[in-house]
């Protein structure tokens, strides 16, 4: 199919004008839209928002502007197809601003990203003072990622990696027995070790610190590699007498230090899994050569307003702003310089600071006139400078200014680095351009919604339009127009139920979005739980939190609240989630895909510890919003389980036992039931570069995945293709006598889900839905109690409809003698909770610390709280 351009006429008009759009779940859509204005495209979660926004309206400009650009992707664009849409008219040019996280190869920075990194290179090489007799620097040498910059100690890296014995051994009253070495491998392998220092003649029953050092250093940090005979599964005192008799051992073992085990793994492992295990034990020690700084001495010589690149790099944003202001006024100043000067060229350098505008600042600062700071300098310092302070301007107005240039990208949250993209996108001062945001109020508390507000207004007013896919409700409010879809998700949506001012929503009948939208909040569902005991952890020092104390109450639903930048995530997601996963003994939890191994390991080890409560806690579950899977191999179906029993039933049928086709048969991972030309992915995936890869439908099975074969094979009347292609909301009426696939599927439907497909590939599902899935499966487990969930910001990308069937899932957790605790910044999720635990006062240095805690109720009254503030309204 391909879209009618539109004409020029039509196309000066005030709307974008969309016909008949069939995108994924789109009915058929036609709806048209203002320009220059703010639009929120409003509906539950599945109703088809991106589907229209992204999926139709994104999608064409895209494709129109490069159709006019290349002939190489015009025929990428038509493999993979274009948007199911009659016409579209009036469309400008397009810019999105979708939630990701930075991609984990490329090692790009706030600074990068900003490029602000590279005005502040131009600004040391240029305007900063070189100490006597060294030759000016280019910007480049000022880069830890070229090599003319990098210290050549540790190659730019700032890090040097160090395997000690603290790493190794966190819990020194433990016996090697009881695991002291943490850094051992896990299972028979470990094992093996210990067994092997029994016949070395080790004592592995005495608690680590109570050997002797000597022990503990050969045991740790020896390279040799002796070869014993192991006798397995006998005692220290068995093992003794068996070597005095020689007796036939199990097996002859080698030993490997801990310390060369974790390199020699690190260096050789293939298994990403166990070099992230190893990066563990892995302390990162600050580079002596640079302190740290990743940069040559060269580099680290070179000062502006006394300080060195390395050091401002890692200032927040808001403070590195205070340090240019002087410049970008003209008044330059200068302490590193130590040389004679002459009074002439002082008493200059003083009037031109008076002239350059009144009263310097308050320490005046030795300003002198040397050769380092010409008139040309000081004017190249000023332009930058302006340069630089206009950028931060737009971060620190979007709630970023918290952050510092060294700050790698793959550690901000997704709503972080689309805020840091807004940003930068004001400063490109584009006009007559759509932007498409996704949740652009994601993870911003309401005090940060202002600033965000404001810098979408700034780009309105130049003469843009946005496209907003949104659930907050105040920033519903505050658009210019609504565009409402449903009325629920999947096939039950994907009509325009509303297109207009947010005011003409309240008449409308069906919309989920107006049940919310123009009625006040419903008094609270329950009574206040009591708690059941309480977790204290004391002395956590991470990010900006320093030896912080905090209380959790259990048996009860909590929130951790606080603007954004404040510390709840380094309080809740990292440190406690940590300390309670040591303290149960778990395999830590997999560490962020996009976290490079080396950022892991120069993690500082935090001080926190956990002092009382451990023990009612029994498991630790924690549930994010982290893809299911990264291909479309892994779906709803797999990752739910239910599919293993579908398989079953399957295989169980007179026509594959027949044929013998066992369960595996009937797995698109397995070669002999799936087709061969994807190899069960039923897309091939298109290599486009300079972009993300893009998948289209395999020209063998059309997407069934199967080979023809296997899809013989029918199980009450469908095959296992056709299966895949339910709905989790038909496969109930599918499966009414098969409890194994029955539960997950009505837990799914329970939390809103019995709109998406079975085979649903999981680089289809949002953030949220991936979450809500973990959550399903996790719920059909058997309960058990005594299960801490933490969630972090578990209402990002839904609805206010999607909210209250998470917060029921969430309360039955508790009611079942779990304890909830989640990261959040919907109102009316705190309103109903038993405990709130408030952060604050402001982000990153001005954060870290536990402002208020309390019923919510005492939280909106408390005279310090920000939260407190834009609860109270809520609290019934
Ligand atoms: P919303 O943005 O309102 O949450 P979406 O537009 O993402 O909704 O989804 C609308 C419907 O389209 C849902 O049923 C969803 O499962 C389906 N869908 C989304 N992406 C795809 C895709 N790439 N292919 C097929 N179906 C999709
Ligand atoms: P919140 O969850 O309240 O938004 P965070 O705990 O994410 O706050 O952040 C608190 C502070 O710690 C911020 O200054 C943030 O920039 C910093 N921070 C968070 N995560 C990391 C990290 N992985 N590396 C370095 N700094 C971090
Ligand atoms: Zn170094
Ligand atoms: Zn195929």
């Amino acid at each position: 199919a391909s879209v009618p351009v539109a004409s020029s006429a039509q196309g000066r008009s005030r709307y974008i004008v969309v016909r008949g759009a069939r995108e994924h779940n789109l009915k058929d859509v036609s709806v048209h839209i203002p320009r220059e204005a703010l639009v929120v495209f409003s509906g539950v979660s599945g109703s088809g928002k991106s589907s229209l926004a992204f999926g139709t309206l994104y999608a064409e400009a895209q494709r129109r502007y490069f159709e006019s650009v290349s002939p190489y992707a015009r025929r990428l664009i038509d493999q993979v197809g274009v948007p199911d849409v009659d016409a579209i008219e009036g469309l400008p040019p397009a810019v999105a601003l979708k939630q990701q996280r930075g991609s984990p190869g490329a090692r790009s920075s706030v600074g990068s990203l900003t490029t602000i990194s590279s005005l502040l290179r131009m600004l040391y090489s240029r305007a900063g003072t070189y100490p006597q007799r060294q030759p000016m620097l280019f910007a480049e040498d000022f880069s830890p990622n070229t090599p003319q910059g990098a210290c050549p100690a540790c190659h730019g890296l700032g890090r040097v990696y160090e395997v000690t014995e603290a790493s190794m051994v966190p819990d020194d009253s433990l016996t090697i027995r009881e695991r002291a070495i943490a850094s051992w491998p896990p299972a028979w392998q470990g094992q093996n070790l210990r067994d092997i220092l029994v016949s070395l003649g080790y004592n592995v029953d005495t608690p680590w610190r109570d050997l002797p050092k000597k022990d503990r250093n050969w045991i740790l940090f020896t390279e040799d590699q002796p070869t014993v005979p192991v006798y397995a599964g006998f005692t220290p005192a068995e093992t003794r007498a068996a070597l005095r008799r020689k007796m036939e051992p199990s097996y002859q073992g080698t030993f490997m230090g801990a310390r060369r085990y974790v390199l020699h793994t690190f260096a050789t492992t293939q298994s990403a899994a166990m070099k992230r295990r190893v990066s563990r034990f892995m302390a990162g020690a600050v580079c002596s050569a640079c302190k740290g700084k990743r940069l040559k001495q060269e580099a680290l010589s070179v000062r502006f307003e006394g300080r060195d690149i390395g050091e401002v790099s890692g200032l927040p944003l808001s403070e590195l702003a205070a340090i240019l202001q002087p410049a970008s006024e003209g008044r330059l100043a200068d302490q590193s310089s130590k040389g004679t000067l002459s009074r002439q060229a002082t008493r200059k350098a003083a009037q031109r600071r008076i002239a350059a505008g009144g009263a310097s600042h308050s320490a005046a600062p030795d300003v002198r006139r040397t050769p380092n700071l010409s008139d040309g300098k000081r004017i190249a310092a000023q332009r930058i400078s302006r340069d630089i302070l206009e950028r931060i301007a737009s971060l620190v107005d979007l709630g970023l200014g918290y952050l510092s240039l060294d700050r790698s990208t793959p550690t901000l949250s997704p709503g972080e680095l689309q805020r840091l993209r807004l940003a930068t996108q004001i400063q490109s001062n584009l006009f007559g351009v759509v932007y498409v945001l996704d949740e652009p109020s994601a993870g911003l508390h309401p005090a940060d919604g202002e600033a965000l507000l404001r810098a979408l207004e700034r780009l309105r007013e130049s003469g843009n339009s946005l496209f907003v896919v949104e659930h907050d409700l105040d920033l519903m409010r505050r658009a210019d127009w609504i565009v409402d879809v449903g009325p629920d998700a999947g096939d039950w949506g994907g009509r325009v139920l509303y297109s207009g001012p947010p005011e003409g929503l309240r008449g409308v009948t069906g919309s989920h979005t107006a049940r919310y939208l123009f009625h006040s909040a419903p008094a609270r569902a329950r009574g206040l739980r009591e708690p059941i005991g309480w977790l204290r952890v004391a002395q956590v020092t991470r990010n900006n939190l320093h030896r912080l104390d905090a209380d959790f109450p259990l048996g009860v639903f909590s929130c951790v609240t606080g603007v954004s930048g404040s510390g709840k995530s380094s309080l809740v997601s990292q440190e406690l989630v940590e300390l309670l996963s040591a303290h149960l003994g778990h395999e830590l939890p997999p560490v962020d895909q996009d976290t490079t191994d080396e950022d892991h390991a120069f993690q500082v080890r935090s001080t926190g510890h956990i002092v009382e409560g451990g023990d009612l806690i029994h498991r630790v579950v924690q549930v994010d919003q982290k893809p299911i899977g990264r291909t479309p191999r892994s779906n709803l179906a797999t990752y739910t389980g239910l599919f293993d029993a579908v398989r079953l039933l399957f295989a169980s049928t007179p026509a594959a036992r027949a044929r013998h086709y066992d369960a595996g048969r009937f797995s698109f991972n397995v070669a002999k039931g799936r087709c061969a030309t994807c190899e069960g992915e039923g897309f091939v995936s298109v290599e486009m570069l300079f972009m993300p890869s893009v998948y289209a439908p395999c020209p063998t099975c059309h997407g069934r995945r199967y080979n023809e074969a296997t899809l013989k094979v029918r199980w009450n009347g469908l095959d296992i293709a056709q299966v895949l292609s339910l709905t989790v909301k038909e496969a109930v009426n599918v499966f009414p006598n098969e409890p194994a696939v029955l539960r997950p599927l009505e837990l799914l439907q329970a939390i809103g889900l019995g709109y998406l497909r079975l085979g649903q590939p999981a680089t289809e599902l949002s953030g949220g839905e991936a979450q809500r899935i973990k959550l399903a499966t996790e719920l059909q487990r058997t309960p058990k109690g005594h299960t801490l969930y933490v969630l972090d910001e578990p209402t990002n990308g839904l609805h206010a409809a999607d909210v209250d069937k998470l917060l029921e899932q969430l309360q039955g957790l508790v009611n079942a003698g779990n304890s909830v605790l989640v990261v959040e910044h919907d109102l009316r999720v705190i309103a109903q909770s038993d405990w709130v635990i408030d952060m604050g006062p402001g982000a990153g240095d001005a954060g870290g610390q536990i402002i208020a805690t309390g019923r919510p109720a005492a939280i909106a009254k408390a005279p310090d709280s920000v939260t407190g503030r834009y609860l109270q309204p809520h609290i019934g």
